[in-house]
């Protein structure tokens, strides 16, 4: 630091401006800056994830998951927007400044539009999840592409105003994680990553907010990183997710939000 303050003033310009064009940098403190509680939770780093790299993530379906580091998690969430019980979890990830992923399912997409568009622009990631939530290896896989296609078309519908097959971020998961090997490679093909989850908190069983803080904090400490599957309809979760935040904060783990890559390229050329 010595050596920088007795450089020219040129220079330190210089550094600055690099310092400050560098992308992560500037969403990190952009972030920063916007939160208004100081010991909230934050997004810690946003990773980029390209399907040519990483076509198939999460070790409960596939053998290889995202490059976390440990005590980092991504949290994701399927099966909504339902209204009244997403809109809790909104508010939670709001107050601890946290991003998250929300797996779509097309037909709640299309009922609730304004959902969509409140989660995209509330900066979270859109995934899709298909249009109904079949059973999609018990299908021809023609049928079975189209139902995701049907889905990818209502999210797609409800964030452009117009529908379109080729989603606005690859991220697609399977309902029931029931995929084939032909709907993964025409997945790959498609340049579309394939989510599946490291673990999860069970959210579909019944039991209290409080047990299933206690399972997903137990499963947490186990993988100590990973990419968590919760279900943003089910008001469990929504009631149990404020603590599972905190909990995240005081044990020094970090959020990790995940975006396409090809946002590099947009971010890049913006400057
Ligand atoms: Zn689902």
């Amino acid at each position: 630091m010595r050596k920088m303050s007795s450089a020219p003033r040129p220079i330190l310009n210089i550094v600055a401006a690099l310092i400050a064009l560098a992308p992560v940098a500037l969403i990190s403190s952009a972030k920063a800056a916007e939160c208004p509680r100081k010991d909230a939770l934050g997004t810690s780093r946003v990773l980029e994830v390209d399907p040519a790299t990483y076509p198939r993530v999460g070790q409960k379906s596939f053998p290889q998951t995202l490059p976390l580091r440990d005590g980092e998690v991504v949290l994701t969430f399927d099966d909504g927007p339902t209204p009244g019980v997403t809109d809790k979890v909104l508010t939670a990830l709001a107050t601890e400044c946290v991003q998250a992923t929300f797996f779509m399912v097309g037909r709640n997409a299309a009922d609730h539009p304004d959902m969509v568009r409140k989660i995209a622009r509330l900066g979270h990631t859109i995934g899709y999840h298909t249009w109904d939530h079949p059973h999609l290896n018990k299908m021809p896989t023609d049928q079975a592409e189209a139902n995701i296609n049907r889905g990818i078309e209502a999210v797609q519908t409800a964030l452009r105003g117009a529908a379109s097959t080729v989603p606005s971020t690859p991220f697609f998961r399977f309902p029931y994680f029931e995929s084939t090997p032909a709907l993964l490679d025409r997945m790959e093909k498609r340049g579309i990553a394939v989510f599946g989850a490291d673990f999860w908190a069970s959210d579909w069983n019944k039991m209290t907010p409080e047990e299933e803080l206690k399972l997903l904090t137990g499963r947490l400490e186990g993988h100590r990183k990973g990419i968590i599957l919760l279900h943003d309809p089910q008001m469990r979760t929504a009631q149990m997710l404020p603590a599972f935040l905190r909990y995240l904060q005081e044990h020094n783990y970090h959020i990790v939000h995940i975006v396409p890559a090809a946002m590099k390229t947009v971010s890049d050329r913006t400057h």
